[in-house]
């Protein structure tokens, strides 16, 4: 199944029901407008089993020619870092690792190794909540690649077995000098849950290198604004409200303007067994799917200068669930909303909570 976006561009947004949005904008903005009335290019395109879409606002007006041009380059970029990263092409340099032999040194691009590393820093931040190998647990659940639409969980024995014969991302060696990674022994990476993120920074590098300044992009629902509109407006874009939600909330807004935003959560890619919800993100300390743990997350939403943190650390919150996430987004400075499904009788209602980064971000 398709990731598909999770925060939708303002024009769809659905406003609350007087009409009214809550606002989130970064502390400072950055000067530099583009020229008023200027064209806004949009490309859209196919990548890591998704959509990706970019628009941006050039100094210039781009010629056909130059127009392109870019688009090639932003495709032949994304595509670069689907033949690295994907576990769904098996001839992948991480696919490749994967196989290797226990003890074997593998060399990678400087690409790669960002995207290990810091999916390493975000695991040893998370105790393991974050695992950047998960990869052989998400095959036993059945949301690997090689998987069919996923019905029936595994035993509690299968999971048990997996978990004691699980490589640990612990004992991966990176070898930064002579740009290579060691293959412990039975190391699954799967970086489904960072590298579309990462991908989206990459778009802006991209656009940065051509002095783009001003831009909106996306990869999978994963999004990065900067600078502003031809209209002096910042990109907005809206939060998605879930399937069946009820909320006595206003929507949110997002502008942004310098930041990323990233969502995580078990509403898109899940399948229901004996009635209860299984998602695709594993907490690789149980073995077992983030279902319906501690106060119901249905979604976290992180905003972040970099797309691949907000990707990341998304993941992370949702599988520390509500009380351990928010304790961890408030001690790392994270600016992260968690929605929680209401409990059917006492509380029917959808419930937010929000970090501290977040509570001062909208209130400024
Ligand atoms: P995301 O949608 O960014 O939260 O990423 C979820 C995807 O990351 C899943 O479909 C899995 O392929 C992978 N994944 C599942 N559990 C974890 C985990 N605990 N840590 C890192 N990646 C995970
Ligand atoms: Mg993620």
């Amino acid at each position: 199944m398709v990731l598909t976006a999770q925060a939708k561009m303002a024009e769809d947004a659905d406003a609350g029901p007087d009409g009214r949005y809550r606002v989130l904008l970064p502390h400072s903005i950055s000067p530099g407008m583009p020229k008023a009335g200027a064209r806004i290019h949009h490309w859209r395109g196919l990548c890591m089993g998704t959509h990706w879409e970019v628009r941006c606002v050039p100094a210039a007006d781009l010629s056909p020619s130059q127009e392109q041009d870019l688009y090639r380059q932003l495709q032949a970029e994304l595509d670069a870092i689907n033949a690295e990263m994907s576990h769904w092409q098996g001839d992948s340099a991480l696919m490749r690792y994967n196989r290797a032999a226990p003890g074997t040194w593998h060399p990678v691009s400087p690409a790669f190794l960002q995207v290990l590393k810091f999916g390493l820093q975000v695991a040893q931040e998370s105790d393991g909540a974050f695992d950047p190998a998960a990869g052989d647990l998400v095959n036993l659940w059945g949301f690997g690649a090689q998987a069919q639409a996923p019905q029936t969980p595994p035993s509690a024995q299968q999971v048990a077995a997996c978990l004691q014969q699980r490589g640990q991302w612990r004992q991966i060696q990176i070898d930064l000098a002579g740009a290579r990674i060691l293959q412990p022994g039975a190391v699954v990476l799967d970086f489904s849950a960072i590298a579309k993120g990462y991908a989206v920074d990459a778009l802006a590098a991209c656009l940065h290198k051509h002095h783009i300044r001003h831009y909106l992009l996306e990869v999978g629902g994963e999004l990065r604004g900067s600078g502003m509109k031809p209209d002096g407006m910042p990109w907005w874009v809206g939060l998605e409200s879930l399937p069946g939600e009820i909320s006595g909330e206003m929507p949110w807004l997002l502008g942004l303007h310098g930041l990323a935003v990233a969502t995580s959560g078990d509403y898109r890619r899940f399948f229901i067994h004996d009635g209860k919800r299984y998602a695709h993100t594993i907490d690789p300390r149980s073995g077992y799917p983030c279902a319906d743990h501690d106060g119901q997350v249905a979604g976290v939403c992180v905003v972040h200068a970099e797309c691949m943190a907000a990707d990341a650390y998304a993941t992370a919150l949702y599988v520390l669930g509500a009380q351990a996430g928010l304790r961890f987004a408030d001690r790392h400075g994270l600016c992260a909303r968690f929605l929680l499904r209401g409990d059917t009788k006492a509380q029917p209602e959808w419930r937010e909570v929000c970090s501290q980064a977040w509570h001062r971000m909208a209130s400024d």
